[in-house]
């Protein structure tokens, strides 16, 4: 248990995400938000892109959307994005938000035909990989939603 105390689970973008503190929670990923044009940001901005205010504060971001478009990459992805088989294919996608926001994301599935342009998708958080401390490196997969 010593061990496990000192290990920590470490998002691989800071500030791109909240971590669930438990198996049964969801972690969140955080976007900016203007409070000037509304627009909204994933990651975190510090100036609006869309009117270059700097009125904006941190949103929690949906956990669920819909797939609308995705590949799977046969090569090996560029750090710090590396795993531990870097051969072993991985499915990215697009993910539509119902705030309107369409963000670029791992996906959990790497088998195409599993995955369909619109199928609902839902966030996880997970470890991709450790650092050379024994943390654990957090990212965040869409998975499509179990249905039936
Ligand atoms: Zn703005």
């Amino acid at each position: 248990m010593s061990n496990n105390a000192e290990r920590q689970q470490i998002p691989i973008r800071e500030g791109m995400m909240n971590i669930p503190s438990s198996e049964r929670e969801n972690g969140r990923l955080l976007g900016s938000k203007c409070n000037d044009c509304h627009e909204l940001f994933f990651i975190e901005r510090q100036i609006c892109e869309n009117c270059n205010g700097q009125n904006l504060e941190t949103v929690a971001l949906s956990t669920k959307g819909k797939l609308y478009a995705f590949t799977v990459m046969y090569y090996p992805a560029p750090p710090p994005y590396q795993a531990p088989d870097p051969f072993e294919p991985y499915g990215v996608g697009w993910i539509e938000l119902p705030e309107g926001l369409v963000l670029y994301s791992l996906l959990t599935e790497n088998d195409p035909q599993k995955l369909k342009v619109g199928m609902d998708m839902e966030l996880r958080i997970e470890c991709l990989r450790q650092d050379d401390n024994g943390n654990d490196i957090m990212v965040s997969k869409y998975r499509p939603v179990e249905v039936g």
